[in-house]
Order: C-alpha cells, then structure tokens, then sequence
C-alpha cells in the first residue's frame, strides 16, 4: 500500500512541477499583475489600478467536451484555456492568471503514452498561455476514480471598473455583429468523427499556423476584439459563442430583454462550415466557434475588422422577445435556440 501511495505521490509531484515549468515565474516585467505564482498555498494577484475582477470557469470533461479518439492531447490542452479566455473576451477583460485543475485515470499516469498525453496537453495550453500573455498560476492534480479526464480552468481577469461587457446592455435598435465566420467548429468536428470511425490511427496534431482552417481543434479566442470594444466604447452587451448562435443570442436578448432579427445570407459562414451539406444550420446551432457577438447603437461607426478578425452586421435588436431569422427569400421565421450540447458519451 505505501509502495502504491508512494508511486502515486511521485507522480502527482512530478505533474505540479509540470505545470510549474509552463508556469509563471513572478516578477517579470510581463507579468506586473502576479505577485506570487505557483508554490505557496495561493497565488497572489495585483488588480491594476482602477479595475474589477472578473472570474470564470470551464471543465473540459472527457467524453463531454473532447473525446481522446478525436481530439490530439495538444488540441485537448489548447481548448481548455481557449475557452475561458472567450468568456473573458465577452466581457472586454484582458487575463491576469489561470489555474488548472487536472485530474487523471490511473492508466494515464502509469504508461508512457498516457504520460506522453499528459505533455502534449501541457505543450497546447502553453502555447495558448504564451501567445495570449496569461500565466499559469497555480493547479491541483489528482489521480481521477474514473477512467475520464477531468481538466477545470480557472480565468482571472480584470476590467476598467464599471465598464466590462455585458450580456444585458442591449437595446431595441442597436445592430448585431459577429466576429470572424460561424459553424466551422461544429464541421470539423464532424469530419472529425468520420475519419474515427474509419482509421484507428491517433488523431493529428495541425501545426499552429493553420488555426483558421482548424475551428474545432484550435479555437482562436476573441481577447483583442473584446478589448476594442470596450476600449473605444463600441459594443452595448455581448457573449460568446460557445452554445451556437440561436442559442446564445437568445441569452443576450433576454439579460437585455430584448427581441432580434437576424439574417440569413449576411451571416458569415465558414469555409469548412460551406463545404458541408448544412452550412446555414452549423453557423446557427454547430457552437464551440468562441466567436463574438455584440451588439452596438445603430449610429456607431463599427470598423469591417479589428486586429485582422472580421467583424459582419448580421441583424438588430427589437422591441418585444421574438427573436426572427430572415431566409434568402425574404420570409421571416421564428429563431428557436438550437444549440449545441455537445456530445453524448459514447462510452
Ligand atoms: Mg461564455
């Protein structure tokens, strides 16, 4: 038995001082806002000068949210950062810290390609952390009693007080816009099961530079555009696009209580998203795009992109609580929320 707990504590010790080395090391100049990082019992946090803490968090549970026939580790690690950073970017908030709560089968901690899987989800979350600036400031792993990966995130940010986004600044009148293109994700994750079914060869990792032909497996979270936003001040309320559109719109136009009208032929579908046999029903329910989408007084001069991301009007708010989709000919019909649920668990 204390061979057993031993070994287990070795390995646990040895996964911290994993997320120690992606860790933050404090004090550095790019990291004015983490006083104390990983190694103590908490983490010590500065809010900047006249801002608000803001806070989310995100599970990425095996079977739920990825699935290890489907996803590469790096997709895996890479995804479960994303994710809160989109919740961030709906806000306007720019990150301090994240933290990371693991927790692994026992099979995973003891064979090499479970432990080869373990550094592949570490290399996706670094790579995300260090593009987007966010230090990895604390964790906790534990041995999982189940045969699923559990991995929990934790986003801290902050914003200028008062002033984050927010889902329930809407207004009847204000135009809808939507960042980059919709219902990619929901199609490569589709062509994703395809190729499981077929080939029992481990899914591949696509380099970082082929993000934009990759929705699903590297989501690019939204922090520069939600930022903007609300810098300039442009954007009235906003979410993110984790749910699919139907169905986070109807969150906004109810925290707004609002009503809305979209159109069909202005929502900007993507590539992925057109090649498939359902472009308009991935764009409105596929989800997992972590687009944003914003609304902003008809009068506001909205730029056709911001930071290279493309920024497309898509419809306007109304008075009342129908939300209504105009289809290319013209007729309007009623917009049921259609999101994604992601999957089931297949096992
Ligand atoms: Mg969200």
């Amino acid at each position: 038995m204390l061979g057993l707990t031993m070994k287990r504590a070795m390995g646990e010790l040895a996964l911290i001082e994993r997320i120690r080395s992606g860790g933050a090391k404090t004090g550095k100049r790019t990291e004015p806002n983490l006083v104390l990082g990983i190694g103590d019992d908490c983490a010590i946090l500065r809010s900047p000068r006249g801002h608000e803490i803001l806070v989310t968090t995100d599970f990425s549970l095996e079977g739920r949210h990825f699935r290890r026939d489907w996803h590469p580790a790096d997709s895996v690690g890479h995804r479960a950062l994303a994710r809160g950073l989109s919740d961030l970017a709906a806000m306007g908030a720019r990150p301090l810290a994240a933290f990371l709560s693991l927790a692994l089968p026992p099979e995973i901690l003891a064979t090499r390609a479970g432990r080869a899987w373990v550094d592949h989800f570490f290399t996706g979350l670094r790579s995300v952390a260090a593009q987007l600036g966010v230090p990895l400031a604390g964790g906790d792993t534990s041995e999982s009693p189940t045969n699923h990966i559990l991995a929990d995130i934790v986003l801290v940010g902050s914003a200028p007080a008062g002033r984050a986004l927010r889902r329930s600044g809407g207004r009847p009148g204000d135009s809808l816009y939507v960042t980059g293109a919709l219902g990619g994700a929901a199609a490569e994750l589709a062509a994703m099961e395809a190729r499981a079914a077929t080939s029992s060869k481990p899914p591949r990792m696509p380099s970082p530079g082929q993000t934009a032909s990759h929705p699903q497996l590297l989501p690019q979270p939204r922090l520069a555009v939600g930022q903007a936003l609300l810098r300039r001040p442009l954007a009235t309320a906003a979410i993110d696009l984790s749910d699919g559109l139907s169905t986070d719109l109807a969150h906004l136009c109810r925290e707004s209580g609002v009503g809305a009208e979209i159109s069909a032929a202005a929502l900007p579908i993507h590539p992925l998203a057109a090649a498939a046999g359902n472009p308009l029903a991935l764009a409105l329910n596929g989800g997992e795009d972590y687009e944003l989408l914003f609304a902003a007084p008809s009068t506001a001069r909205v730029p056709r992109s911001i930071g290279g991301v493309p920024i497309t009007r898509i419809g306007y708010l109304t008075r009342g609580t129908a939300i209504t989709i105009v289809n290319p000919e013209g007729h309007a019909t009623p917009l049921k929320p259609g999101g994604w649920e992601h999957f089931t668990p297949k096992h």
